[in-house]
């Protein structure tokens, strides 16, 4: 193949309209499972460093998909997101967290995470106020969760993520350090929450600069009065480490992996007797 041009062309294409081709399928597939609800919520719990108590769940969405099983939301979201389906999937996502969270036996939070697509196509404002009050959840007690892009310099993200933090909605920006805007975004938006992104966490112990980054985000966060949250805390270790630099809250497979939504009531009753 490799002295001929003209073959390696052509498996180029190939591998193209397969790629194209699997991408269709997925889509289609994805439009089928948004109309038959083959969605599920997962919720991972998230610690208080300080009093070991459970702060809150995060949702994380997942396709049962017929053939396939359980897959994952980094396999579909940009899919969904490209053809618009993350909009009335993510709609159903508030629906579904607030309407679970109004049944847990401890008045814990619930977050979810928005894709900025959901904040140019349609009131995400009006979404949310409609899934409190369908579920008769209180807006303190719901988290959003928004990651930093391109997509989210539109406007209008400033003004519903305003009028959310006016009603009590927590804002969280997630997987901080990982984008390329996240300072002049803390300036901008009304962020109550700052989730230090997996990385760090994980590089903490072995690299020096991974844990001057976490401590001086930490530091960054303290000033700024904000609310830091560490993900992907596997271990004790980690745990020590981040409590030793003064990081406020905890999430990872150590502190609770994602759980089916029948499992919270349990885990949270079990955790706040002990
Ligand atoms: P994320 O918001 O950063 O969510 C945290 C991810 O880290 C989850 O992956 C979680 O299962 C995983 N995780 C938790 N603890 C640990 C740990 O200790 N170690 C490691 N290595 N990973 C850990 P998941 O559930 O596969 O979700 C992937 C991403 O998909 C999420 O990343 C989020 O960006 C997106 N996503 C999930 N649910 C939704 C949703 O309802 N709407 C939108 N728009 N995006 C979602
Ligand atoms: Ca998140
Ligand atoms: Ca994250
Ligand atoms: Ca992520």
């Amino acid at each position: 193949v490799k002295d001929d041009g003209h073959q390696s062309i052509m498996f180029f294409d190939e591998a193209l309209e397969k790629e194209a081709s699997a991408r269709r399928q997925l889509e289609s597939d994805l439009r089928r499972a948004v109309r038959d609800n083959e969605f599920e919520l997962y919720y991972q719990p998230i610690l208080n460093i300080g009093s070991n108590r459970v702060a809150g769940f995060e949702a994380l969405l997942r396709w049962r998909h017929p053939e396939r099983g359980i897959v994952s939301p980094d396999a579909f979201i940009p899919a969904a997101e490209a053809i618009g389906l993350i909009v009335p999937l993510g709609e159903w996502v508030l629906h579904e967290a607030c309407r679970a969270a109004a049944q847990w036996p401890v008045a814990v939070t619930v977050a979810v995470n928005l894709s900025p697509v959901q904040f140019e196509s349609q009131d995400i404002y009006k979404v949310v106020v409609g899934a409190l009050e369908k579920a008769g959840l209180p807006a303190s007690r719901l988290e959003v969760e928004i990651t930093e892009s391109a997509l989210l310099e539109a406007k209008e993200a400033d003004a519903a993520l305003h009028k959310l933090k006016e009603i009590g909605v927590a804002i969280a920006l997630d997987d901080f350090g990982t984008g390329y805007a996240s300072l002049a975004y803390l300036r901008r938006l009304p962020f109550k929450k700052l989730k230090i992104d997996k990385s760090f966490v994980r590089d903490m112990r072995a690299s020096a600069e991974s844990e001057n980054i976490v401590r001086t985000v930490l530091e960054l966060a303290r000033r700024l009065d904000l609310t830091t949250v560490a993900e992907g805390v596997e271990t004790e270790e980690h745990l020590a480490a981040l409590r030793e630099a003064g990081c406020m809250q905890a999430q990872g497979y150590l502190t609770g992996r994602p759980m089916p939504g029948s499992d919270v009531g349990a885990f949270l009753l079990n955790r706040s007797l002990r």
